[in-house]
């Protein structure tokens, strides 16, 4: 069994978007009791995280950008756009939840422990440098990386992103730089929020094909996702020899979210999640992280974090995913192996 480290505070559930909204503190304490009441915590490391530091912050973020979070919330809150609110306390809550994610980078690249999977809320991927959006304030991930590149003898990671929405912040903070090859993977952009995450977005000036936007349609699944991994991305990643990995999950991507129409299920997570295990055991020492992004259906969430922890502990048995790709994913696939190959 794999030593992991599981990354939770309390707190997370203070930050409030409000009754409606998607992004609930919910969706944690869901994914929690499952954790209690299955008794896999027993099996686990389970740490509490402290606020991370201003500075932190500014590893990625401007200045201006970080006051107005901060100054909106002492001012008791307000809406940053359609579907973005800052409440009083989610200055706070989400530099504890950057925070989560350095511990977790932290604790793996000390190898205190063999992985570690960073239950934080509110997620970051949409974070740009300079704006808060999609229920994002901070992008946790990107600060975690840079954190990490900057304390510890780490240079080149990979970011592998399968939230149903394009991690428009990740890649933008990143796209530029070579030291960080971003891929995500997500629902076709033109049917799905942010709007962005075509193909052709895929890095520039040195960073030029170290950004990788894979744009799925509506209704593509595990067999799906596996093909493209076991065609092109397991390759790609092997070939960039990332010194660290991390999985940005968001599951969203589930086939029974209310956001999306993918169709992926926690057999699907599951058996990513073990292959870039086992590739990051090849390649970087099997240093993985995996950090929470979306994912809103409160039992998916739950039980897809089960699948993907049990995983990361090595005690997943063997899965079998049926049926195969489809043709648009197959010549996907193809197009993506000829414009990559051709760059690096
Ligand atoms: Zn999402």
């Amino acid at each position: 069994m794999n030593k992991t480290a599981v990354i939770y505070h309390e707190d997370y559930l203070k930050h409030d978007t409000g009754p409606y909204h998607p992004e609930r503190k919910e969706r944690l304490s869901s994914i929690m009791k499952l954790f209690k009441q299955s008794g896999i915590l027993e099996e686990v490391t389970t740490l509490k995280p402290e606020k991370c530091s201003e500075e932190d912050i500014l590893l990625v973020h401007t200045e201006k950008h970080l006051n107005h979070i901060k100054q909106l919330s002492e001012r008791g809150g307000g809406q940053i756009d359609g579907d973005t609110y800052c409440g009083r306390e989610t200055y706070e809550i989400a530099r504890l939840a950057v925070g989560g994610e350095i511990l977790a980078g932290k604790y793996v690249a000390e190898k205190k422990a063999d992985n570690a999977f960073a239950l934080v809320r509110p997620p970051g991927h949409h974070a740009t440098r300079d704006k808060a959006m999609g229920f994002c304030y901070f992008n946790n991930v990107a600060i975690m990386i840079k954190y990490l590149q900057k304390n510890y003898d780490i240079k080149k990671v990979c970011i592998f992103d399968w939230d149903l929405h394009a991690a428009n912040g990740t890649t933008e903070i990143f796209y530029e730089d070579p030291s960080v090859l971003v891929i995500s993977i997500h629902q076709d952009p033109r049917v799905t929020y942010p709007g962005t995450g075509f193909t052709d977005e895929k890095g520039e000036g040195n960073g030029e094909g170290y950004t990788m936007n894979i744009p799925v349609p509506p209704q593509t699944g595990d067999a799906d996702y596996l093909y493209l991994l076991e065609n092109f991305i397991l390759e790609r990643i092997e070939k960039y020899a990332p010194d660290f990995m991390v999985i940005s999950a968001g599951f969203d991507s589930h086939k029974g979210d209310p956001l999306g129409q993918l169709m992926l299920t926690e057999k699907g997570y599951s058996k990513m999640t073990e292959s870039l295990q086992r590739l990051a055991e090849n390649v970087c020492d099997g240093r993985l992280i995996v950090e929470l992004e979306g994912g809103y259906n409160l039992d998916a969430v739950a039980t897809s974090s089960y699948a993907v922890l049990k995983t990361l502990l090595g005690i997943q048995p063997e899965i079998q995913i049926n049926g195969g790709a489809s043709e648009a994913i197959k010549d996907l696939t193809y197009k993506l192996r000829e414009e990559f190959n051709a760059l690096w």
